[in-house]
């Protein structure tokens, strides 16, 4: 992010500034530990100009009643795949709410068939197997939709069930092929079931890829509207360009063509997959390894859209049981999940990047996986020491205490999904079992040790709204009623500060955005009530009453373009 530029006041110019808008009775929570209520706010050039202005400081062009509506810096989702979310709003919805059970699923798939262009896919996303009681599966996909090529996506992202029609395409009908990182699932007689898992997935990624610019813009452009709707306006993409989670070699350019064309909504900063990067052929003593061409690297960009971190995939999934424990999974025993790649061969490119100026963000679940990268951290930081790296641990799904406090010496971030909890955290708890509930998904022991917390879903795994995740964050129960960890709760404002200041230090961007400070973003969301005031029950009810960006109305609940 660019550092704040200069704002002129009364005191430094000698004349009175103007704002374009002074929002005046509103309950403002500034997340600034400055000054973190205020009654009034003054934004200039879309940026805060100042903070409960004193009377006659500020000349304005607007001002706007808020009636005490409460005001926050505009939400912040750390961890979440835009382009992927904005295709599902197109694809068959198979998440538990729409397809409860394996008929509707496959009933489901039978209207998106009739709905798509003969010869074309049938796609549809959201289907959790620990809902349903097991995976669809190729038989049942060909009898839905007989001959097409059907792909349904696990919710979680990590495997995939597709039709015959598509084995048939990947030479896949009646045995199974290895892969490295992943595992085409055949039953008892050795003939694939469908399902595809983590980096099998690329198999049938590689059959739809690249996706067009366009239809990426477009995914884009209806993400981005939903978010605004929800208080949203920042967003960290947790992938693009290569690997099983991108969409085309060239995804960078759907974006830029997205704000070509007034169809960014929201100011996204971009993780790179780590299978994007190569080898570059630099002079030696430049230390860049491993890149993109040009040498372009993490904070690339500007305040609207950004290179973010490299993504790497160090494991999978906890309730698809495939993320890398050091103990077997709960029940039958024998499975410990695996790693994505040779474990040398992940910490080698995590070095590299690191080498080469790149901040790191790793999906680790498991606390194998998380002992991988604290260690290849910890080497990385030894062998060539960087100043504020701010490397990161996504998920940080099964930690054991001594890993937490590893995590705050290197100054790491970890980032974690409090909306796990409910949508999957029955799921959780049966692959964890009893011995490892304290480890799950831990948040209040992360702040103990003195890390940054930040906020963020995982959308489209889990439904995104931030108000949905701070409820979660506070309230920590599974879609069963059952406690999940509840000691790792935390407080409505905590978890506020997490969606917003932590999401922003998460992405350096702490001196331009997360707080309500002079020289800041003017980026804000306005709710109908205090989520910090209300019952803990009653946080994921209030409403988003409007959002702005750059100090402009965005959204608005009543749809006039206009401030309550
Ligand atoms: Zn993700």
């Amino acid at each position: 992010m660019t550092a704040r530029p200069p704002v002129p006041s009364r005191d430094e110019a000698g004349q009175q500034a103007t704002a374009d808008l002074l929002l005046v009775n509103a309950n403002v929570l500034t997340m600034d530990p400055a000054r973190p209520r205020a009654r009034s706010v003054a934004i200039a050039g879309g940026r805060i100009l100042a903070v409960d202005p004193a009377r006659g400081d500020h000349r304005a062009r607007d001002v706007a009643d808020l009636g005490g509506a409460t005001v926050l810096p505009g939400f912040h989702d750390a961890h979440n795949h835009m382009a992927w979310f904005g295709l599902t709003l197109s694809e068959a919805d198979l998440r538990p709410a729409a397809a409860g059970t394996l008929a509707e699923l496959y009933a489901a798939v039978t209207r998106q068939a009739a709905a798509t262009a003969a010869g074309d896919w049938v796609i549809g996303a959201g289907y959790d197997h620990s809902k349903l009681g097991a995976h669809p599966d190729r038989d049942g996909l060909d009898q839905a939709a007989p001959g097409r090529r059907v792909w349904v996506r696990h919710t979680s992202g990590h495997m995939c069930v597709v039709s015959s029609a598509v084995l048939a395409d990947l030479g896949l009908t009646d045995s199974a092929a290895d892969v490295a990182g992943g595992m085409v699932v055949t039953d008892a007689t050795g003939r694939p079931t469908g399902l595809m898992q983590e980096k099998a997935q690329e198999l049938v990624t590689a059959l739809v890829h690249p996706y067009p610019i366009s239809v990426l813009a477009g995914a884009i452009e209806r993400a981005g509207a939903q978010y605004l709707s929800e208080g949203i306006t920042s967003v960290t993409e947790a992938g693009i360009g290569g690997g099983w989670i991108g969409h085309t070699p060239v995804e960078l350019a759907a974006y830029q063509a997205a704000r070509d064309a007034g169809r960014l909504h929201v100011r996204v900063e971009l993780m790179i997959a780590s299978d994007a990067l190569h080898p570059l052929a630099a002079h030696p003593d430049d230390g860049l390894e491993l890149g993109l061409d040009l040498g372009i690297r993490t904070g690339f960009g500007d305040d609207w859209l950004r290179i973010g971190a490299m993504k790497i995939f160090t494991d999978g999934s906890l309730i698809g049981r495939t993320a890398a424990m050091h103990d077997d999974y709960a029940g039958p025993p024998g499975n410990r999940g695996y790693l994505q790649a040779d474990a040398a061969q992940l910490a080698a490119t995590i070095l590299a990047a690191h080498r080469s100026g790149w901040q790191v963000a790793a999906h680790a679940i498991g606390d194998r996986a998380i002992d991988l990268v604290l260690d290849a951290y910890a080497q990385a930081q030894q062998r060539y020491p960087r100043a504020d790296t701010r490397h990161r641990i996504e998920h940080f799904a099964v930690s054991r205490p001594d890993q937490v406090h590893r995590a705050a010496q290197l100054g790491l971030i970890a980032v974690p999904q409090g909306r796990f909890v409910t949508e999957l955290g029955d799921g959780m708890l049966a692959a964890a079992g009893p011995e490892r509930h304290g480890w799950l998904y831990r948040q209040r022991s992360l702040l103990a040790e003195g890390l940054i917390l930040p906020g963020s879903s995982d959308r489209p795994v889990v439904a995104g709204a931030p108000l949905l995740g701070v409820h979660d964050m506070v309230n920590r129960r599974a879609a069963s009623g059952t406690p999940f960890n509840p000691g790792e709760a935390i407080t409505a404002e905590q978890a506020l500060r997490a969606y917003t200041s932590g999401s922003a230090y998460a992405s350096h961007a702490e001196q331009a955005k997360g707080t309500i400070a002079p020289g800041q973003l003017a980026d804000l969301v306005v709710l109908a009530e205090d989520p910090t005031a209300v019952s803990p029950a009653s946080i994921a009810g209030i409403g988003v009453l409007a959002t702005l960006t750059d100090g402009k109305c965005r959204f608005d609940v009543t749809g006039g373009g206009q401030l309550p």
